[in-house]
């Protein structure tokens, strides 16, 4: 088996960007439950037949679609010592706690954050945006709402965050009982940073109703578009208002490796919490996420409810209770830890400041090739690694330019030439690449150019040395 995924990474060069799974392939994915087993080697054989060549296409060069890290051999094979250990990292005393209490230490001082924050590995912003959100709640709700819920609630707790802002804290929000009614999504400018004046304005209009502002989010990197708030000034207003200021660095966090990106993200170090996937930029193995959380205090206080089975004892595997299981949701854990600790050590923080570097510049120069192009037209700012683009030949009417595109996004996806996805902006369909992808090279981003050209029927620009390129 390792054998043959090591070779099956070291060829993904050679196969489509993705590949529907035929009817046939689902048909036999669809069967009644064995009762009787057939082997390990008949089990791997119809995995290697039926599942194995069917992917989203995430490890591909050219797979730049939503925000999906593209995962390493190296990482796959550290997740193969980790469940090979298989621990509960719940807390329990053994190394894999100590493993994990370094991983926060590292990432914490890679990001700038404070080293003596409270850290805890989910399985990805999602989690990691509700854990830091349920511990604002609990600290900034104006009354002891972990006693007593907000039956009775003298202030209805508020949530602050721009339109941009990913659909994981809306539903966070919601699931921790405030309801749409406790969200405030709030407009942003053309560069689709939250707007400052709107934002003051909607608190100053809560607090005249009586309610009671709580939780304030920034974005480090916005899932559409890579538009970082200013988070110095998000930092400030929080400050001034006394809410709790977390931090959605989901893959824009990782812009603080780079010297010239840093300042997209200052600020960031002032938030209360901060929200971060690994399985994103860090392109360590899907699940990884994290949260840290300034005042460990808080973050125990908001998740600590006590079960004498798990209650610390003099010494021994209990020893510390379950401090990790404290701080989260699940109580059994898995050893994420590993995979993060290994690729730091042998790889070192700065090769992840060079890929975001990397990616970075990619992103630039897709979209200098596409304004290049007079028919295609870049629709927000280039900021990180997100290019927006869409297709608009002149003698188009714009009612029909959403349907052209989604075509093109979908054609390029079918015919495995590369994987952009597609976002709507200011009401118009557009396509999106996102470049978090360490296997990405100039010549893939050739290639998806001359895809878009052979899609649209006709060379749509004077630059020769595309030529040169051959499609996918
Ligand atoms: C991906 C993403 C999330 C959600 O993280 P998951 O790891 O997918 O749960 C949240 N916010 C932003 C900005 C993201 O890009």
């Amino acid at each position: 088996m390792v054998d043959d995924m090591m070779a099956y990474l070291a060829s993904v060069d050679d196969r489509p960007v993705w590949t529907a799974v035929p009817p046939e392939v689902q048909t036999r994915l669809n069967k009644p439950l064995p009762r009787d087993g057939e082997g390990e080697e008949s089990a791997y054989a119809d995995f290697v037949r039926d599942v194995l060549p069917y992917p989203v296409g995430n490890i591909h060069p050219r797979f730049w679609g939503w925000v999906i890290g593209s995962g390493t051999p190296f990482g796959a094979l550290t997740e193969l010592l980790a469940s090979t250990m298989n621990p509960n990292v719940s807390g329990l005393q053994g190394s894999p706690r100590y493993v994990e209490d370094q991983v926060h230490r590292w990432l914490a001082t890679m990001l700038g954050y404070s080293v003596d924050a409270s850290g805890i590995l989910v399985s990805g912003g999602s989690m990691a945006n509700f854990v830091g959100l349920a511990t604002g709640l609990v600290d900034r709700a104006g009354f002891d709402i972990a006693r007593d819920g907000l039956v009775g609630a003298p202030q209805h707790p508020i949530v602050y965050a721009s339109t941009e802002t990913h659909f994981s804290v809306p539903r966070a929000v919601r699931l921790l009982g405030l309801g749409d009614a406790g969200y405030r999504p709030i407009t942003v400018d053309h560069t689709f940073r939250i707007d400052l004046d709107a934002l003051r304005g909607t608190i100053a209009a809560d607090r005249r109703e009586g309610h009671r502002p709580a939780v304030l989010i920034g974005n480090a990197g916005t899932v559409n578009t890579g538009a970082c708030d200013d988070l110095e000034a998000l930092a400030d207003l929080a400050a001034a208002e006394d809410l709790w200021f977390h931090v959605d660095g989901a893959f824009g966090a990782f812009a603080a490796l780079d010297s010239k990106l840093a300042p997209l993200v200052h600020g960031m170090d002032r938030a209360d919490s901060l929200a971060f996937d690994l399985h994103k930029w860090m392109v360590i193995p899907i699940e990884a996420g994290s949260v840290l959380i300034r005042d460990p205090e808080a973050h125990r206080k908001a998740f600590q409810v006590t079960g004498a089975y798990v209650e610390s004892i003099d010494g021994g595997i209990g020893q510390d209770g379950a401090a990790y299981a404290e701080r989260g949701i699940q109580l059994t854990r898995g050893f994420r830890a590993l995979k993060i600790w290994m690729a730091i050590k042998a790889y070192g923080a700065d090769a992840f400041g060079d890929l975001v570097s990397r990616n970075v510049r990619l992103a630039h120069f897709l979209a200098e090739r596409l304004r290049a192009m007079p028919s295609f037209e870049v629709v927000a700012p280039v900021s990180l690694n997100i290019v927006c683009f869409r297709y608009r030949p002149e003698d188009t009417a714009e009612a029909e330019l959403d349907g052209l595109n989604r075509r093109l996004v979908i054609d390029l996806q079918e015919q495995g030439i590369a994987a952009p996805s597609h976002t709507t902006l200011g009401g118009r369909f557009v396509l999106r690449v996102c470049i978090t992808n360490h296997r990405t090279q100039e010549r893939d981003l050739d290639a998806l150019l001359d895809g878009l050209k052979h899609l649209v029927g006709h060379p749509t620009d004077n630059d020769r040395h595309e030529a040169d390129h051959g499609t996918a």
